[in-house]
């Protein structure tokens, strides 16, 4: 999200829908189309959509409230507010965006469980460090506002406002580096500020977040040293 939603609906989540909802919408109409053709009726924007993802993706197992970051809660987010995809098969995942919710934790949860929204991140992290699982990484969420990056990345959002410093914890800063040295280490993602990005650093993006006030060296500190600890976890547990 960012500071240019402020003051929107919502209590300041992200105002506008992604680059790529739209275009994903008339993809599932093109080959929902023929469907209808052949079905000789028309059906729902609904039935359009689940014919799309029936032909096109999904071909992986899925359950429902399955995780792909364990310490994580599962919170379902709207379905019209990511496209399911097969990453990193049809995608490769090489991107964090970190984002900044300009608002609480319950707010975005609430956000992205709006339909209407437009928009929601993959994580959404709270100020005590625990952490709500939104969407699966396998599939794409509606964060960054720029197609590709959607496609490439997976999103994390932080409570708090990008104008309040006392809102970035440490112990926040901390959970974050550990799902995002977790997310690293599972599609092989470099540990640095390329691959490790803000939502104002993606390209052509008019969000501001997460802010001057967020910690860089402190958050890429820790997610270093998450790294380096799950590293020594894993080798103990072989
Ligand atoms: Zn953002």
């Amino acid at each position: 999200m960012g500071e240019k939603s402020r003051g929107t609906g919502g209590g300041g989540a992200h105002g506008s829908a992604s680059a790529d909802g739209p275009k994903a919408t008339r993809r599932a109409v093109l080959i929902g189309g023929a469907a209808a053709v052949l079905g000789g009726g028309v059906l729902a924007r609904e039935e359009l959509s689940w014919v799309w993802r029936k032909v096109s993706v999904g071909h992986k197992p899925r359950k429902d409230g399955e995780l792909d970051y364990l310490p994580a809660q599962w919170v379902a987010a709207s379905s019209a507010n990511w496209r399911m995809a097969d990453r990193p098969d049809d995608y490769r995942i090489d991107r964090v965006v970190i984002h900044v919710v300009q608002g609480s934790y319950a707010v975005a949860l609430q956000v992205f469980k709006d339909p209407g929204h437009g928009a929601a991140a993959h994580y959404v992290v709270r100020k005590d460090g625990h952490v709500a699982q939104m969407i699966r990484e396998l599939d794409v969420a509606y964060h960054a506002g720029n197609r590709g990056y959607n496609e490439r990345s997976i999103g994390i959002e932080h409570e708090g406002f990008v104008e309040k410093p006392e809102d970035f914890t440490d112990t926040m800063y901390r959970s974050s580096a550990r799902l995002t040295a977790d997310i690293c280490h599972r599609y092989g993602i470099p540990v640095d500020r390329e691959h490790i990005v803000g939502h104002v650093e993606v390209p052509g993006t008019d969000h501001t977040d997460p802010g001057k006030n967020w910690n860089w060296d402190r958050y890429m500190r820790f997610v270093r040293e998450e790294s380096a600890r799950q590293k020594t976890a894993r080798a103990r547990a072989e």
